[in-house]
């Protein structure tokens, strides 16, 4: 199992120590704009607990975060404005899924006709 970093930027956004531009919040979710938007529309969705990726939530996440995760990014899409045209739900993991930041997120990006979502290899 992989070890929490309390140190993780995610992490520093919930005590309030980093500033973000919040889109949506709850009792276990937070939503915030991407620093570095790849689309017209990208959002970072977290759940507040502390939970690497989505490996960890979904094995030790409690049934009210997990649902309230869920719930929320959908609602999020909607109040964002992305529901009718489509957007994409990206979570990276680990190190072949290219994850830079080590606490569970799902990037909701949207606003433009995405890419296809995989580039051949570049090793
Ligand atoms: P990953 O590569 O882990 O899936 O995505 C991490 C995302 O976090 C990147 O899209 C990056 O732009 C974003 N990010 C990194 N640091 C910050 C920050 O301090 N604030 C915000 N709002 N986004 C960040």
């Amino acid at each position: 199992m992989k070890t929490y970093d309390d140190n993780n930027i995610f992490a520093k956004i919930l005590r309030g120590e980093i500033p973000n531009d919040t889109v949506y919040e709850d009792d276990h979710v937070l939503a915030f704009r991407d620093i570095n938007p790849q689309a017209p529309v990208h959002v970072l969705v977290i759940p507040k607990g502390a939970y690497v990726d989505m490996t960890d939530f979904s094995a030790n996440a409690s049934d009210a975060e997990l649902t309230a995760y869920f719930r929320a990014l959908a609602k999020i899409a909607n109040l964002l404005g992305v529901e009718d045209d489509g957007y994409r739900l990206i979570s990276n993991t680990g190190k072949n899924g290219e994850q830079d930041v080590p606490h569970l997120h799902v990037h909701i990006a949207g606003g433009r006709r995405l890419r296809r979502m995989l580039q051949p290899s570049e090793d």
